[in-house]
């Protein structure tokens, strides 16, 4: 029987703007970057407490309204004409100049995506909190094979959790029956506490046994409010007994523990070392880095270069990666230094030109820095985001990072700020 798409309570419900003059230019500028750049219009009304588009103080973000039949057309056909390429995927949502937002909110949404897999010969990944449409979104599945990749956010199934959490996301029946057919690739989950993620895992493999089990714990951004902050570190405080329950439970699932840099970081501690011994930079040179890899450079490398923690201060809260540093974050803490190494990384935003995530560029950073600007290009995105998976299996942070006595001298090692 065909599940009901959950009727949105009152106040999440969307309010939709007439296009502004240039919205067409948003949509290619989003269709350039492979995303596919359906609409629901700004502001995701899902409201998740936790959501990383809450502050866009660092950020433009332009307003395409509502996608209408008419722009479906055009967007369809411009994505046509682009050549396809080998393993690469097309983003179903812009994200980059537009605002993340649940796009199965869209009355057409799963019409569209079904028209993306008949019409083109392109795959496609999703992201949703669960409003795909049971058993259409499995039968596409089938009838499309190996063509989406479904990544499910169901970010706790712990009732008073996810109630504080996401108010207004799918049910948790609804969701079950999005789990069990054959239309998911992976689900993302957390730990906010004893028994939250692991029971999760539990649940989620009885449904589906071959869904990869994305977890971890959520990172407490600038804009949350305190509630959700203090859930956050909790479960990041209950994460490694979280991931034990779930390793010796021994599930047939590809399990995964990612979204931490501190944890990344120190399993990837080795390729770190590596990649910054090719720099062969001296003592004297100031690098620019995230906290976790200053806490494994420090660990292993200590002396070899003046290394410069700079807090993610644009994001805020807890925040801690190198890849998502600004150059303001950088200007912020430079303190009379006459030349300073930073990784390409932090220049290279999807929106190209040589910008950071908040669209500043590096002649921007150059002329207020008064000081010498040398950029490490072998620190760049391609290399970190390879890093980011080779070693995020569970086995992998159970083993080398949970039951590594160097892993608590990593933890303990002081950032200056
Ligand atoms: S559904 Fe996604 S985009 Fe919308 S509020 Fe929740 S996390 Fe944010």
């Amino acid at each position: 029987m065909p599940t009901e798409i959950p009727v949105i309570p009152t106040d999440a419900r969307l309010i939709y703007h007439d296009h502004p003059p240039d919205y067409r230019d948003v949509l290619r500028k989003e269709m350039e970057k492979r995303k596919i750049p359906v609409s629901i219009g700004k502001t995701c009304p899902v409201k998740c407490t936790f959501c990383y588009e809450i502050d866009h103080s660092y950020r433009d973000t332009l307003e395409p309204g509502k996608t209408t039949q008419e722009d479906w057309n055009y967007i369809l056909d411009y994505i046509s004409k682009k050549p396809t390429r080998a393993n690469e995927n097309w983003v179903w949502g812009g994200n980059e100049y537009m605002e993340w937002t649940d796009l199965f909110l869209h009355p057409k949404a799963m019409e569209w995506l079904e028209d993306f897999l008949k019409y083109t010969d392109k795959s496609v990944t999703i992201f949703t909190v669960g409003y795909v449409h049971v058993p259409r979104i499995h039968q596409l599945a089938v009838q499309y094979p190996n063509r989406i990749n479904f990544e499910l956010s169901v970010i706790t199934l712990h009732k008073d959790y996810r109630k504080a959490l996401m108010p207004h996301a799918p049910s948790i029946s609804h969701l079950m029956k999005v789990l069990e057919g054959p239309g998911v690739t992976s689900a993302n989950f957390y730990s906010f506490d004893h028994h939250t993620m692991s029971v999760d895992a539990q649940t989620i493999s009885r449904l589906n046994p071959h869904v990869i089990l994305w977890m971890g714990c959520l990172t407490p951004l600038k804009g949350m409010d305190e509630q959700t902050v203090r859930l956050c570190r909790q479960g990041k405080k209950t994460l490694p007994e979280e991931a034990l329950r779930i390793y010796e439970a021994a599930l047939p699932n590809p399990t995964t523990i990612h979204t931490e840099p501190y944890i990344t970081a120190f399993l990837n501690r080795h390729k770190i070392m590596t990649l910054f011994d090719t720099l062969e930079l001296e003592k004297k040179d100031t690098v620019v880095m995230g906290k976790s890899v200053y806490r494994v450079l420090s660990m292993y490398r200590k002396n070899r270069a003046h290394f410069l923690p700079v807090p993610n201060a644009t994001l805020g809260g807890d925040s801690d990666c190198t890849i998502l540093l600004t150059f303001d974050d950088i200007l912020r803490r430079l303190n009379g230094e006459k030349v300073v190494h930073i990784p390409k990384c932090i220049m290279e935003s999807p929106r190209g030109n040589d910008c950071d995530i908040s669209g500043v560029t590096l002649e921007e950073f150059k002329e207020k820095a008064k000081c010498k600007v040398k950029i490490l290009g072998k620190v760049n995105t391609k290399v970190a985001d390879k890093k980011l998976w080779e070693h995020g299996y569970l086995s992998s942070y159970v083993r080398d990072y949970i039951a590594n006595p160097a892993a608590k001298e990593f933890e303990a090692i002081p950032v200056p700020t």
